[in-house]
């Protein structure tokens, strides 16, 4: 049967433990990484799974709570080690990036860090004490209040084809229909090894996933309902590797995302929507209204949001104050996106794992 040992303390099988790791220390208080360690009591492999590397990103922390109480060690083969709170730092801030006016403030570009700045440090030792021991990774990002998300993100140009394949069968097994191709090392949005992906995958050979399914600001009723979507997704997760018994559920049909277009206000203000929430998932017209920005001073309408082409809609928002830029919708462009059926892909079992 096999133990875990993260940062110094055992943890037997069957039993679960919240461990400490501190990081470093801020002006007047210390940062430190606080990891639930999950240990099965039968052997397997690790699956790591972090949440709020971006510090306003709360939604992913409630997804693991809700993990570890549902979790039964007795059924599980191998570990799982989950960090409702990475970035301590950014989460006391409120913010996405570290307020420490450091030239890499943004911890999930700050993987492999030559420096001291606290997101340097801090992914170091997410490396050092947590991918060290680890075979898998599910790094949530879910985005801030007031924009949700309905994407998995898996790994599609990994150097090694088989580390693809397994980042893609996970993003299938995690059942729910979106799933996007993410370019970590070749294309416009590869940051290579400096995010959590390319850094696992570079150095560490870890294959994982970038779940974001759900969001902030919603309501109790359609939050409840993506903490359910999440716990079909980690479960189904744990399928797939072989850590619970069971074949996943997987979805009739997946859109897999190509290439799209982030929709964002020139302008801050206002954010007054045209479409609702319903339409998350759905197809959108080229040059269809989505949204209003609106002064907050004059009430003028600065803008008009309309989709740049035809497409499905896999991130939107709620009526918010936005700054240029933000996070409003994000459209999977139709031309290179495609629904494959079930019967069309290979969903084979990972089972490759030698313990
Ligand atoms: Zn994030």
């Amino acid at each position: 049967m096999g133990k875990i040992k993260v940062y110094g303390t055992e943890v037997m099988p069957g039993e679960k433990k919240i461990v400490t790791v501190p990081v470093t220390k801020d002006l007047g208080v210390d940062i430190r990484i606080k990891a639930h360690v999950l240990a099965g009591k039968y052997e397997g492999p690790t699956l790591l799974i972090l949440s709020m590397l971006h510090g306003e990103e709360w939604f992913s922390a409630l997804i693991i709570r809700e993990l570890v109480k549902r979790l039964k060690l007795d059924e599980l083969k191998g570990n799982i080690i989950a960090i409702p709170v990475a970035n301590t730092s950014a989460f006391n801030s409120g913010t996405r990036c570290v307020m420490d006016n450091s030239d890499e403030p943004d911890a999930n570009r700050a993987f492999g860090g030559k420096f001291m700045w606290l997101t340097n440090q801090i992914t170091r030792t997410i490396e050092e004490e947590f991918f060290s021991v680890s075979d898998f990774l599910i790094d949530y990002h879910i985005g801030s209040w007031g924009s949700t998300m309905a994407d998995i993100g898996y790994g599609a140009d990994y150097k090694d084809p088989k580390m693809s394949e397994i980042s893609k069968g996970m993003a299938l097994a995690y059942q729910f229909p979106m799933i996007h191709a993410m370019t970590l090392f070749e294309g416009v949005h590869s940051k290579k090894d400096r995010t959590s992906m390319g850094c696992a995958a570079v150095k560490h050979n870890i294959p994982g996933i970038v779940p974001e399914i759900g969001g902030l600001g919603f309501g109790e009723a359609i939050e409840n309902q993506w903490i359910e979507d999440n716990m079909n997704g980690l479960f189904g997760n744990l399928k797939y590797l072989g850590m619970i018994d069971g074949e996943p559920d997987y979805c009739d049909e997946y859109l897999f995302i190509g290439d799209y277009w982030r929709t964002s206000p020139k302008n801050a203000g206002y954010v007054e929507l045209k479409i609702g929430l319903d339409r998350q998932c759905e197809k959108i017209e080229k040059g269809e209204h989505l949204a209003d920005v609106v002064d907050p001073e004059t009430f003028e309408i600065l803008e008009e949001i309309r989709s740049p082409g035809e497409g499905v809609l896999f991130y939107t928002c709620r009526n918010f104050m936005s700054r240029p830029g933000g996070w409003t919708f994000g459209i999977a462009d139709i031309q290179n996106s495609k629904w494959v059926k079930k019967e069309d892909l290979n969903l084979n079992k990972f089972s490759n794992f030698q313990p």
